[in-house]
């Protein structure tokens, strides 16, 4: 995931949608990174701070919060996280680069069923915007 890419995405988006909805700026906002996504957060902090006065929308502030992964097993149906389950550092890591390649290393810690669903954990998303009319 390229940071600067996510963080236009993320100013750009929540600019529009405080306009859609006829406000004049956002107040806090709250953005969540799943933890199956290799960000560098850091880079995201810099980005969205270079970028946020790039919108035609004053965002005071934008606060990112980590979405912890869990997972849930369709045949005997357990719920687990990544935290619970032992990996090598190098499939932690193949994991966070390429969230598609889960099935691969994990299984149901139950049952053992590679059939299950991810639950959490996945993407980028904006949890909540506060929007702030005539100002
Ligand atoms: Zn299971």
């Amino acid at each position: 995931m390229h940071e600067w890419a996510l963080a236009e995405a993320i100013v750009w988006g929540v600019a529009e949608y405080v306009r859609g909805i006829g406000g004049s700026a956002a107040g806090k906002v709250v953005v969540s990174l799943g933890e199956l996504q290799a960000i560098d957060r850091e880079v995201l902090e810099f980005a969205l701070k270079e970028l946020i006065s790039e919108v035609p929308i004053k965002i005071r502030g934008i606060e990112l919060i980590s979405e912890e992964a869990r997972f849930k097993c369709r045949s005997c149906g357990y719920v687990w996280r990544l935290k619970e389950v032992s990996l090598s550092d190098e499939i932690r890591e193949a994991i966070h680069f390429v969230p598609e390649v889960v099935h691969t290393f994990l299984k149901c810690p139950k049952c053992g069923s590679r059939d299950y669903e991810v639950v959490s954990g996945r993407g980028v998303k904006i949890i909540s915007v506060e929007v702030v009319r005539d100002e």
